[in-house]
């Protein structure tokens, strides 16, 4: 039988792209929006290969022991699925929906195919994730490359992070505005994240509301 972790990502994603298929042009408006994100997307992945891919491909892929992407492991936030969305095409969303209708008979993270992650853009923890042996490994003797790691986890919570308007929080209630809801609306429905917008005194507005770039 399918988990409920399973089948509330799968109705996330249906949701997500029902929406962007009824209203084709929401999908331009948030890319525009999201245009940031992924930019800062982009360069934490490029430091990561850098940095991390023979460390990572030494330690862990070659027997499949990796601490990462062991099964329901990770959060994944509303917003990680609809940047997933907007960027993807149908065949890989229809590969992601496909192995969330079967139960996951493994110990690995559902979504890991044979070549990898099959989100394009994957869930912004497993991103960040670095145990302390590939951290030790890859910067050891970089100062340089250790203070960027530092900087980027920075400027993650420029978008994630809700002690101030981010993107992460706008995607939530712009699909809020449109009477669309999910479980993974966790900027919206987490205890902690929503007393961390309490005690920062942000309040949630429309993607409309803000500027592109925040
Ligand atoms: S971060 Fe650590 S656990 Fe994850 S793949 Fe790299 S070496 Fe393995
Ligand atoms: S979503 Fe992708 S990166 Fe994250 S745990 Fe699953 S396979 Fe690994």
């Amino acid at each position: 039988m399918v988990n409920p972790y399973h089948l509330e990502q799968r109705q996330t994603l249906d949701l997500i792209r029902d929406r962007l298929e009824t209203v084709p042009e929401d999908r331009d408006r948030l890319l525009e929006w999201t245009a940031p994100y992924r930019a800062f997307r982009a360069g934490a992945s490029d430091f990561l290969d850098r940095h991390f891919h023979a460390v990572c491909t030494e330690k862990c892929f070659r027997d499949r022991l990796s601490a990462c992407c062991s099964r329901e492991g990770i959060i994944t936030f509303f917003a990680d699925m609809a940047v997933n969305v907007l960027i993807s095409d149908a065949p890989e969303l229809d590969a992601l929906g496909a192995v969330l209708d079967v139960p996951n008979e493994g110990f690995k993270c559902v979504y890991l195919g044979d070549r990898g992650c099959l989100w394009r853009i994957k869930p912004i923890v497993c991103e960040m994730f670095l145990c302390d042996a590939a951290l030790s490994a890859a910067f050891d003797g970089d100062p340089g490359a250790a203070a960027r790691w530092e900087a980027l986890k920075e400027e993650r919570k420029r978008f994630t992070w809700p002690d101030r308007p981010v993107v992460f929080d706008d995607l939530e209630t712009h699909f809020m505005a449109a009477g669309l809801t999910s479980p993974l609306m966790y900027l919206h429905n987490s205890p902690g994240l929503l007393r961390v917008k309490q005690r920062a005194g942000v309040a949630s507005r429309p993607f409309e509301h803000r500027r592109s770039d925040s």
